[in-house]
C-alpha cells in the first residue's frame, strides 16, 4: 500500500498507471474499481484531452481525479521525415530532451522508443552513450512516445521496439509497467509478440523477464564474438561476459521458448572478418536464435566506420552456410540521424 501510495505521488501523470494501480486508487478513494476500465476507455480509446470530457463517471471523482493527476503530454520539438521514417523528439517536464522514431513498413507501422535520458552502458560505437544517464524515463514518458506518434498518425501504431536511447533493463520496473499498459486491450492494444525490447546484456533482468507472463520479443546487442573484442567495444561485457549471457539466455529460452534476436552492428575492420562470421556461427549454433546483421550508422563524433555492401554480403553468406538464421536490416533514417541518441546530439551539441 506504502509503495502505491509513493508510486501515485510520484506518477501524477495518468499514463503512467496500469489498469491495476488505477483499481487500487479507485477502491483507495472509496469509489468503484470498475471506474478503471472507464478512465482507461477514456484515455487510451477515446483520446480525451481533459477529465471534464469524462462523462460516465460521477463529478465529485473526476473532481477528485483532476487533483490528483494530470494528463498532461509531452512537448514535440521537432519531427523530421525522410520517406518512410519520421523522426520525433521530444522535451520533457524538466526539460531534457528524447527521441522516438516511426518506420513505415509493408508490414506496419513500427516505433523505436528511448527509455533513459542519456545511458550508462558506454558502448562506444554508440551515440546515446556518449552522454551518462541522467535518468530514467516515468512510464508515462514511455507511454506517451507511443500514444502521441499513434495520434499524430493517420493509422495506427503496430509494432513497438524499445531500441531508442537507453538501457531498458536498467529501468526495469517502468519499462514492465510500461509495457503492461501498452499491451492491456483497454489501453494501447499492442499484441506483445509485436513488442521487442533489446538489451546490451544485463544478466539478472534477463532471467527475471523470462518469467515476465507477455509474449514479449528479447533482442540482445552482441556486436562481438568473443570477449576480448566485446569488452573493448561493450565496457558491459567485463560485468557479464559471452559465456555467462549465452548460459542466461538458454535459461531464458527453456522458461519461454521464444526465439531470441541478436543484433549484430558490422564495424568496418573491427568485427567483421571471415574469423569473426566463424566464431559468431560458432558461438549461436545451439541456441534458437536468428542474427540481425546491421549496417553501421555512422556518426560525426565518434570513429567507426561502416563495412561495405560487399563485405556485409560476406559475412552473411558465412554465417547462412552454417545454417544461422540471418537477416541484414534494412535500412532507415541515415539522412535524418535515425541512429540511437544522434538527433539528441544534433539538437544538444553534445
Ligand atoms: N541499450 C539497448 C537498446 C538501445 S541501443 C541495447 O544495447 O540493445 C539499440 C541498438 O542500436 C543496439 O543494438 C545498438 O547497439 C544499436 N546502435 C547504436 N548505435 C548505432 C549506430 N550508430 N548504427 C547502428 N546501430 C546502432
Amino acid at each position: 500500500m506504502l509503495k502505491y501510495i509513493l508510486d501515485v505521488v510520484i506518477l501524477k501523470n495518468i499514463y503512467g498507471l496500469t489498469l491495476e494501480e488505477l483499481e487500487d486508487y479507485f477502491i483507495s478513494i472509496g469509489s468503484k474499481k470498475f471506474h478503471a476500465r472507464q478512465l482507461f476507455s477514456w484515455i487510451y480509446e477515446k483520446r480525451i484531452k481533459s477529465f471534464s470530457e469524462i462523462t460516465d463517471i460521477k463529478k465529485e471523482i473526476i473532481d477528485k481525479l483532476k487533483i490528483d493527476f494530470n494528463n498532461n503530454r509531452l512537448k514535440i520539438v521537432s519531427i523530421e521525415n525522410d520517406k518512410d521514417v519520421s523522426k520525433y523528439l521530444f522535451e520533457l517536464e524538466d526539460g531534457e530532451h528524447i527521441e522516438a522514431v516511426l518506420m513505415r513498413h509493408d508490414y506496419g507501422n513500427s516505433v523505436c522508443i528511448s527509455s533513459q535520458v542519456g545511458c550508462n552502458m558506454g558502448c562506444k560505437f554508440c551515440e546515446s552513450g556518449r552522454r551518462r544517464r541522467v535518468r530514467n524515463l516515468e512510464t508515462y514518458e514511455m507511454v506517451l512516445q507511443i500514444l502521441m506518434i499513434d495520434e499524430l498518425l493517420d493509422d495506427r501504431v503496430d509494432n513497438v521496439v524499445v531500441m531508442g536511447i537507453g538501457e531498458p533493463f536498467d529501468n526495469y520496473d517502468n519499462l514492465i509497467k510500461f509495457l503492461t499498459i501498452i499491451n492491456h486491450p483497454k489501453g494501447l492494444a499492442i499484441g506483445a509478440r509485436h513488442i521487442t525490447v533489446s538489451t546490451c546484456g544485463i544478466i539478472p533482468k534477463i532471467l527475471e523477464f523470462a518469467h515476465f507472463p507477455l509474449q514479449i520479443n528479447l533482442a540482445v546487442s552482441l556486436h562481438a564474438p568473443n570477449d576480448e573484442l566485446r569488452s573493448k567495444i561493450m565496457p558491459i561485457n567485463k560485468k557479464y561476459p559471452l559465456n555467462d549471457l549465452i548460459l542466461a539466455l538458454k535459461k531464458y529460452l527453456s522458461i519461454t521458448n521464444r526465439r531470441i534476436t541478436f543484433e549484430y552492428i558490422l564495424l568496418k575492420d573491427i568485427n567483421d572478418t571471415k574469423e569473426c562470421a566463424l566464431e559468431l556461427a560458432n558461438l549461436v549454433k545451439n541456441i534458437n536464435c536468428y542474427i540481425n546483421l546491421i549496417p553501421y550508422n555512422e556518426t560525426e563524433n565518434i570513429g567507426f566506420k561502416r563495412t561495405n555492401a560487399i563485405q556485409i554480403m560476406r559475412f552473411y553468406d558465412i554465417l547462412k552456410k552454417n545454417n544461422i538464421n540471418v537477416t541484414i536490416r534494412r535500412e532507415f533514417g541515415g539522412n535524418i540521424s535515425a541512429a540511437c541518441g544522434q538527433l539528441r546530439s544534433k539538437k544538444e551539441d553534445v
